[in-house]
């Protein structure tokens, strides 16, 4: 009795054309920058707006959700992000980058909404840590769908701006967004790596922290009741979405709508298909209070006991 909406993660035009075999409901992360990241110079407008305007026609009515370009840290531009920084992942990127870029990040915008034609847009704004981002960057889009309405382009019929939760500070500023912000979206690649401090590039690292575990499973709650309690409503992309252990986690969590790699929608549909939420959710937290060893196998032993289809091998 409770919907689950799983959604895909694209980059390229070419990750659209399975959108029917893999049973997503629509594009819940289109990542933008991969069109820089594969072309050797900067894609012009009217590149962009093709692109847009392909992945558009490709989901054939179904949602899409576009990030804006999210370059820097591990997606660099060997002519746009000259200087080298010490910690790439913590410098000069995604946001903060496309904000002091702004000739780059209006023509994207620009494209955006030539792509969108007069029909729904919805976009989010990567790796904000501050409401000042959001607000700024939304400002400037807001700018340059006046400035395409004189030119003659007819503005979104439906607008929808998100912000991503990748960057833990965020969670604490969420009322100040609430009010412009349609949704979040929780991107667990680079928020885990922050709330951990463990770079998702290292082999050594990467994988030594959990995000079933207490401390983050209290973080994401506290994000999953507060969006809640403001009525904004928030969406969860990032790998961790496609493993079918997580994706349980999540759910309890009270979250709804997940997007991941074309790969974990059918594992993730099984799982859900086979689990009594409101039992699990019971035992789980049960379960959270009470707990002192590894959650993850607890949470393990908790779904087998349950019944729920897990995908192991
Ligand atoms: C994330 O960080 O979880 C995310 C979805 O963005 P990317 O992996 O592209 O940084
Ligand atoms: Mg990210």
């Amino acid at each position: 009795g409770t919907d689950i909406i799983l959604m895909r993660n694209a980059g390229l035009r070419l990750d659209l054309d399975y959108l029917d075999t893999t049973g997503a409901e629509g594009v819940g992360l289109f990542r933008t920058e991969f069109q820089f990241l594969v072309s050797d110079t900067l894609p012009r407008v009217d590149e962009q707006i093709a692109l847009y305007e392909r992945v558009i026609a490709s989901a054939a009515g179904r949602p899409v959700l576009f990030r804006t370009v999210d370059l820097g840290g591990d997606k660099v531009l060997p002519n746009l992000n000259r200087q080298r920084e010490e910690n790439p992942a913590l410098g000069w990127r995604s946001i903060r980058f496309a904000l002091d870029s702004q000739g780059l990040f209006r023509r994207q915008l620009r494209a955006l909404i030539r792509a969108a034609r007069g029909g729904p847009l919805a976009l989010m704004f990567p790796m904000v840590t501050t409401p000042d981002e959001f607000i700024d960057a939304r400002a400037l889009l807001m700018k340059e769908i006046e400035w395409s309405e004189s030119q003659g382009f007819a503005p979104p019929s439906d607008l929808s701006v998100g912000v991503m939760l990748e960057a833990p500070a965020l969670a604490y500023s969420l009322d100040e967004i609430a009010e412009g912000a349609d949704f979040v979206s929780i991107g667990t690649n680079d928020l885990m790596q922050f709330f951990f401090a463990a770079d998702r590039m290292s082999p050594q690292v990467s994988t030594r922290y959990d995000l079933i575990s207490r401390p983050a499973i209290r973080f994401l709650r506290y994000v999953s009741e507060t969006c809640d309690g403001l009525d904004l409503p928030v969406s969860i992309c990032g790998e961790a979405t496609a493993e079918p252990l997580e994706a349980l986690c999540l759910i309890t969590l009270g979250f709804r709508r997940l997007s991941m790699p074309a790969g974990g929608i059918g594992p993730v549909k099984k799982m859900v298909r086979s689990v009594n939420l409101e039992a699990f959710k019971t035992a789980f937290f049960d379960r959270f209070q009470t707990s002192n060893g590894s959650f993850r196998n607890e949470v393990l032993a908790l779904a087998r006991d349950h019944g729920v289809e897990l995908n192991e091998s």
